[in-house]
């Protein structure tokens, strides 16, 4: 079967530069014991481009991805109302990095459901439409 989502080659300018972001984010990454260096660039509804690195630490689990870093620094600096409209993740590692479900479930809170999702797949560059990435993602919805 084949995956949903598919390679974009090329990808549109906006989609690149969003990548090119994310790139040079990773080479920020503190990556210490993986040396895995992730970096994510969120696009925001306004305009406004924020980026993030996986920063990890000694107590492993305490360690934050890049998405959520991004996520995070959006919510700071612009405030609770923005809406993720694109997301890039890259790494220095050339392996497949798509979002992990941590950040997925994290991401869902902001991002618009028809926002591009560009990430190292195994067979290449990869771009999916959030609600693809994260179909039945936990909402409170109370009666
Ligand atoms: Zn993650």
């Amino acid at each position: 079967m084949r995956e949903p989502g598919s390679k974009t080659n090329p990808l549109d300018p906006a989609l690149e530069e969003l990548l090119k972001r994310a790139r040079e984010a990773a080479q920020r990454a503190y990556a210490p014991y993986s040396k895995f260096r992730v970096g994510a660039a969120l696009r925001l509804k306004s305009g406004e481009i924020v980026t993030g690195t996986n920063v990890e630490n000694v107590s492993y689990g305490l360690t934050i991805c890049a998405e959520r870093t991004a996520l995070v620094r959006a919510v700071a600096e612009f405030g609770p109302d923005i809406r993720i409209a694109a997301v890039a993740v890259a790494n220095l590692n050339d392996a497949a990095s798509p979002p992990c479900g941590a950040c997925r479930q994290v991401l869902a809170e902001f991002a618009l459901p028809e926002a591009p999702v560009v990430f190292p797949a195994a067979d290449g560059v990869r771009t999916m439409a959030f609600r693809d990435l994260l179909p039945l993602a936990f909402e409170m919805k109370l009666k």
